[in-house]
């Protein structure tokens, strides 16, 4: 073992985003030192929806495929789907796709959902376990679990680290890198020592996904046939006595169960009896259960870092902010994070961008990060505030009229919780330095709609190619120049530009008049991560686009 490990970028937390982060840079041959205290990836199912946008990125990498038809079974219904107990009324669902007919689903949409990818609902363990797998196949990334960052200090040229073996009584191991990234979680040691704090909400009590939540990962061999209602993905229950959410793992007989605790009870106490006694309210009876592990965890967060970055040291993914998981927005925030990040530093690291790039992590990832705490409150407020009454589960017309109340809620509430192109395809970067703005406005910021809109600062507008292909990849996996139409102005500006730079910048041609007109330019320069940087309608400022794109100084635009 080496007493002394030089890398680039030195990364602390092996969750979505730190193994995001890990696939960005090794993909681009950047070495990546990335240590977790943990023994692996997540045992416990954690995060349960991967977001279209996230499905995009996992597309980019080449694995979008390996993850859609991981977790549930490709025929298992993705349904949302409201209950009084799981035993008792369904008051509402919203029917979605499963994961095979996502995949073909995706081609014959457009408007809000044109995209390349659908969501897929499938546990974080799974995903993380993708992410690792494809992170260690890089041979410039050294993914180190039961390792710690200990401590680290900025120095003039980069970052002195400590790293340890978790148990504590290793050697110590010290680490030279350029940069530093924070991917350690909601307590982050990181953003700790840097003296970052948060701001935002905190401590909201709701009925439902406000307070403490006690979380079972359990084994119900025989729930598919005692409950009375079609099969779903989540299903929530709605009742007087105890809120819960329950998401289907495996398809088979894996769930990931939690329950609000009420704010007179104490779950950290809460042995396997309980989590039988809280999983058999919200069935409605007893049924065998296998209770694979439990915990508590906290709901009614929607924290955002006051930074992202000190010097050379960045922070990202919960470390960052910290959300209620409604809207599923905690982890598909990470992982853009990472995405946003990566391609950044590995330029930078390269020499293919200035190091002001590093500069627009913060000014693209922080407003980001509260539109989507913003976004999961709301959904919260919705579902949460609403009032349980105990005629809900009364036979008779007043329980009749009070189920009736709840359907019309839950209907509209699911809408807005779990269709949500908006939020995962509106991102939005204006005012970075790194995009150059055309004067333009862009679409509205709303939930449940998402414009396309090749407006620099959002996401590149998606089409399907007439051979078949998504024109994502079409892309080049650095720059890429968009030639659009067939009355293009020539890009050699462009080209040598580039080229004087460094810069990895391809030129990509599509003829099709739709795809000029989606754009409404005949040029438009897609970042690494599939953002607008520019747009326009010839190449003579090509130099001063690609320096304010790149980083290297905003020379006059
Ligand atoms: C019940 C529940 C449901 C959720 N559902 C969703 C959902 O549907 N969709 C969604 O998007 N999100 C959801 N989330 C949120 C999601 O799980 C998190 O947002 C996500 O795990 C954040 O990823 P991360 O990589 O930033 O942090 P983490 O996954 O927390 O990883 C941080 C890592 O840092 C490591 N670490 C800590 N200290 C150190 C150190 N000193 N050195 C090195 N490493 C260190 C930790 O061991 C940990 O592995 C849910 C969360 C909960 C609790």
């Amino acid at each position: 073992m080496p007493h002394e490990i030089t890398t680039d970028v030195l990364v602390a937390g092996a969750g979505p985003c730190g193994l995001m982060l890990a696939n960005e840079l090794g993909r681009r041959g950047v070495r990546c030192l990335l240590v977790d205290p943990k023994p692996g990836t997540a045992f416990n199912p954690q995060a349960n929806a991967t977001q279209a946008r996230t499905m995009e990125h996992f597309r980019r990498l080449g694995f979008a495929q390996e993850i859609r038809f991981l977790g549930l079974p490709a025929d298992h219904p993705t349904d949302i789907a409201y209950f009084t107990r799981f035993a008792g009324h369904e008051l509402a669902r919203l029917a979605l796709p499963t994961a095979r007919e996502a995949v073909s689903r995706i081609r014959t949409l457009g408007g809000s959902w044109s995209a390349a990818e659908l969501p897929h609902r499938i546990s974080q363990k799974f995903v993380e376990a993708v992410l690792l797998r494809h992170a260690r196949a890089l041979p410039s990334c050294d993914v180190r679990f039961e390792w710690r960052l200990e401590d680290f200090e900025e120095v003039d040229d980069g970052i002195r680290a400590t790293v340890r073996p978790a148990g504590g009584d290793g050697d110590a191991v010290a680490v030279r890198a350029r940069y530093l990234v924070g991917a350690d979680g909601a307590r982050s040691p990181i953003r700790r020592k840097l003296g970052i704090e948060w701001t935002g909400m905190t401590g909201v009590q709701r009925d439902f996904m406000g307070g403490r939540m006690f979380a079972v990962y359990l084994r119900a061999p025989t729930l598919r046939e005692q409950m009375p209602h079609p099969p779903a993905w989540m299903h929530v229950t709605v009742n007087h006595e105890r809120r819960a959410f329950m998401a289907a793992v495996d398809g088979v007989s894996e769930y990931a169960f939690h329950a609000a605790v009420h704010p007179h009870e104490n779950a950290e106490d809460w042995t396997e009896a309980d989590a039988r006694r809280v999983f058999a309210q919200a069935f409605g009876r007893d049924i065998p259960i296998e209770v694979l592990s439990v915990g508590t965890w906290v709901a009614g967060h929607s924290l955002v870092a006051q930074r992202l970055r000190q010097g050379r040291v960045f922070i990202g993914g919960d470390a960052a902010h910290l959300f209620t998981p409604t809207g599923g927005l905690g982890y598909n925030t990470a992982v853009e994070d990472a995405v946003n990040l990566g391609w950044k530093l590995a330029h930078v690291v390269r020499g293919q961008a200035g190091e002001a790039l590093l500069d627009s992590y913060e000014p693209e990832r922080l407003p980001a990060a509260q539109r989507n705490t913003g976004y999961a409150r709301r959904f919260a407020d919705s579902v949460g505030l609403f009032a349980a009454l105990p005629e809900l589960e009364e036979p008779g017309p007043g329980g009749d009229a009070a189920r009736a109340a709840a359907s019309a809620h839950l209907d509209a509430h699911a809408r807005l919780e779990f269709n949500i192109p908006g939020v995962t395809f509106g991102t939005r970067y204006d005012g970075s330095p790194a995009i150059v703005p055309d004067g333009s406005s862009p679409p509205p910021d709303e939930p449940n709609a998402y414009t396309p809109s090749a407006c620099p600062g959002g996401r590149a507008p998606h089409a399907w190619l007439d051979d078949g292909r998504s024109l994502y990849d079409s892309f080049h996996f650095e720059w890429t120049l968009l030639v659009l139409g067939t009355d293009a102005p020539d890009t050699a500006a462009f080209e040598r530009a580039a080229a004087q730079r460094g810069m990895d910048l391809q030129v990509v041609r599509h003829a099709v008049p739709q795809l000029r007109e989606l754009y409404e330019a005949p040029l438009a320069l897609i970042r690494p991560d599939q953002i607008v940087a520019w747009r326009g309608h010839v190449a003579s400022q090509a130099d001063a686009v690609l320096a304010r794109a790149g980083g290297f100084g905003a020379r006059g635009c």
